[in-house]
């Protein structure tokens, strides 16, 4: 998805209720008596002192802390968790979820309010840690002049020729801005106007992607669902080995969309490092365990995005908008805005292309139920499957997943997370695949995802314990960027 839009950043002043004085980033800061809960650890460290200076943790002491100097600002812990910040590995973060460029420019000022909500949604949910998976240098400059916002990380995206998901958009206009599409051998003669096949080799891609500071690689394997069912060209086994290789070579790992039985295959067959969905499809009667064992046995990074399909189906849930929930995390003229016609073309987009067009919201409603539950079920059973095997899971919420409005920011995440434990994944399995297991796939392990000396101080301070219950999530009392100390209340929507 790539709605571009101008946002206006307004300063952003936090008041803090857990401290009496406002703490600077890069100021000495001091957490005593806390309980950490790091995914490294096999139980919780207890009556522990943290001490944070210029962004990072500089040490951690148990026991009584000394009196503290003047300048240090000191939070008592006691009663509470302090875990690392979380990690979502598969966000878009470009426009605003269900408006297209059209209603942007329509609505200016939701438009704007909104965009200015995003960032801080997901610090509500404890998200300080975003890799966007379709991004470009200009799309998070643009991202980055949010003043309180997670750290953000991208992916070059790299769909070959006419393959998913430019297809979207009509030729030529689908050519425009794609420094990452690769023309794959044997099809250089096809190449649109303008683009020298040499320059979108695998390699030359790679080379270019690495350059514009990206943290990985994306692949698409989509031979298309919907209308465009088996009707997409996909990377041919040649352009992923040279790809995968340039990538390593470069020191980025590769994600790859792949969504049905055979893309998965196609996944593990090429060593790709990530596989950033879970399991939709797959032909009927296919056993997809022999696929799954290979994935656990290769140790490959799976994200089971079981949200998404339920933000297709949320749409038509005409109690859906209601959700007390929806208006922490969303400006309400936003959620005003998609009650509205317009607000509602992506639900009359599916309407029309899966159930002819059904007007009837009830009769829409049952018709949704019972066209996603096959793919709910089959993600589910190979989450559960994974899960009793101890795959290597990675969090990613795909959020938004399409111009839908039930993906909304951080609140994704934690329903999410309830999902997956739906699915069979337990919280310490989750909370691990947020933190450590996230930032090791992006080769960030020594910086983020752990509660450590040395690692980037952000931080949540919660009330539960997040690796026994993801209600932990909604329990976060205060979220701690950079070293700078946010309460929670600060960072909701419609304060
Ligand atoms: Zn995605």
């Amino acid at each position: 998805m790539t709605i571009g839009s101008a946002g206006r950043i307004l300063a952003v002043t936090t008041a803090l209720c857990v401290l009496s004085s406002t703490v600077a980033q890069g100021a000495e800061l001091r957490i005593d008596n806390v309980t950490i809960v790091s995914p490294e650890q096999s139980a919780p460290r207890r009556n522990a002192t943290v001490h944070i200076k210029h962004e990072r943790i500089v040490s951690i002491t148990d026991g009584k802390a000394a009196k503290a100097a003047s300048t240090t600002t000191v939070i008592d812990g006691a009663g509470l968790y302090l875990s690392p910040g979380l990690i979502d590995s598969h966000v878009h973060l470009t426009g605003v979820p269900g408006m297209f460029p059209e209603h942007v420019q329509a609505h200016p000022q939701i438009a704007a309010t909104a965009e200015k909500q995003i960032p801080r949604s997901f610090l509500y949910f404890g998200f300080t840690g975003l890799l966007d998976l379709l991004s470009t240098p200009e799309e998070m400059r643009h991202w980055q002049k949010h003043e309180l916002r997670p750290d953000t990380y991208f992916c070059g995206s790299t769909p070959v020729q006419d393959g998913y998901p430019m297809t979207w958009t009509p030729k030529p206009q689908r050519y425009e801005h794609q420094p990452y599409m690769i023309i794959q051998r044997g099809d250089e003669a096809a190449a649109p106007s303008g683009f020298d096949p040499a320059k979108h080799t695998p390699t030359a891609v790679v080379a270019r992607i690495k350059a514009d500071g990206a943290s990985c690689v994306k692949t698409f394997f989509e031979p298309g669902f919907g209308l465009q069912k088996n009707l997409l060209p996909t990377p041919r086994p040649d352009t992923l080995q040279e790809l995968i290789s340039a990538a390593h070579a470069a020191g980025l790992p590769v994600f790859m969309h792949a969504n049905s039985l055979v893309a998965q295959e196609a996944a593990v067959n090429a060593g790709v490092d990530v596989i950033a969905h879970g399991l939709w499809h797959a032909d009927d009667g296919a056993d997809p365990n022999p696929v799954l064992d290979r994935i656990v046995k290769a140790n490959i990074g799976w994200q089971p995005t079981i949200q998404v399909l339920y933000g297709e189906l949320d749409v038509f849930d005409p109690g859906y908008l209601a959700d007390s929930r929806l208006s922490r995390v969303l400006p309400k003229s936003l959620i005003d805005w998609y009650r509205t016609t317009e607000g509602q073309a992506y639900r009359d987009h599916i309407a029309a292309a899966q159930f002819s067009g059904e007007k009837d919201p009830e009769a829409a409603l049952n018709k949704a139920r019972a066209f996603y539950a096959s793919y709910l079920a089959r993600n589910r059973n190979a989450t559960g499957y994974l899960a009793a095997r101890n795959a290597r899971f990675l969090f990613g919420t795909d959020t938004p997943s399409s111009p839908t409005y039930a993906n909304p920011p951080g609140l994704n995440g934690w329903i999410e997370m309830q999902r997956q434990v739906e699915a069979g994944l337990t919280p310490a399995q989750i909370f691990k695949a947020a933190t450590l297991s996230n930032a090791a796939a992006l080769g960030l392990e020594r910086e983020v995802g752990s509660v450590q000396a040395g690692r980037i101080a952000n931080l949540l301070l919660l009330r539960k314990n997040p690796a026994e219950t993801v209600d932990a999530y909604d329990e976060i009392v205060t979220v701690i960027l950079r070293g700078r100390v946010i309460d929670r209340a600060e960072l909701a929507a419609n304060r």
